[in-house]
């Protein structure tokens, strides 16, 4: 009798809520916008059930956490791709491109050559967005608006990276209304690299978060990355 009651406690207040989460904003996505779960401190089994409802995309911010998760869902969930979403550290450039499918966060030239050189030696073609520090925030990662496109231009026919386009974070605003015209300015720089570099291939705007993404959305975002609204809040 006791082990029944413990059953149907753990089916109705275990499992289940980061699959409904899940579920839910995958339901509420339009067409062609696709959704990154942000995983930065969740363990293994609340990715798993992220993953079971259908996301993915999984982001990560920290190579070290990353790698124990990558490991052990890759083989699981095959097709599910691992993106990084955290500061490029030059010292970590080999291995993030070894374990990642995407970098989403390359700020600089010089990160650029290293992350070419270590795609080719080990034979990968890594997409890559150019992380634009829309608010213009000196402790923000990224480049001004005005580096986007001379960034590109370099980048463009770099041997081992697939330039596909832009991802911004943009300020911490009070109402989700005011990150506005962030989104939008980033969206005319992702616009103005189609122009240059041709739309089959610029194809990635990724922004918008738990708070934003709806907004995100109307101003053209095509990923967003929710990491509270599915595993609720976290330590960092
Ligand atoms: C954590 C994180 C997110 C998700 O933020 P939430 O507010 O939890 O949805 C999105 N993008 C980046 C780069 C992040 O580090």
């Amino acid at each position: 009798m006791k082990r029944v009651s413990k059953l149907v406690v753990n089916m109705v207040g275990g499992p289940g809520r980061i699959f409904e989460s899940t579920k839910s904003i995958l339901n509420e996505l339009p067409q062609g916008v696709s959704l990154l779960i942000a995983t930065k401190g969740q363990g293994i089994e609340s990715i798993e059930e992220a993953l079971h409802a259908g996301a993915k995309i999984c982001g990560e911010n920290y190579l070290q956490e990353a790698i124990p998760k990558i490991e052990a869902l890759s083989k699981k969930f095959p097709d599910v791709h691992w993106h990084y979403i955290g500061k490029l550290q030059k010292s970590k450039i080999k291995r993030i491109v070894k374990y990642f499918d995407a970098i989403e966060t390359l700020d600089s030239f010089e990160n650029a050559l290293l992350v070419s050189k270590a795609a080719q030696r080990l034979n990968k073609l890594v997409p890559v967005l150019i992380e634009i520090n829309s608010g213009n925030e000196p402790q923000k990662s990224g480049v001004l608006f005005d580096e986007v496109i001379p960034l590109a231009e370099k980048l463009a026919d770099m041997k081992g990276i697939e330039l596909k386009g832009v991802m911004t974070m943009g300020p911490k605003v009070e109402r989700p209304e005011e990150i506005r015209p962030y989104f939008k300015k980033t969206r005319e720089v992702f616009e103005e690299m189609q122009r240059a570099f041709g739309k089959e291939r610029i194809e990635w705007l990724s922004m918008g978060t738990s708070d934003t993404y709806k907004i995100a959305i109307e101003e053209g975002s095509n990923i967003v990355r929710i990491g509270t609204l599915i595993f609720g809040s976290r330590k960092y």
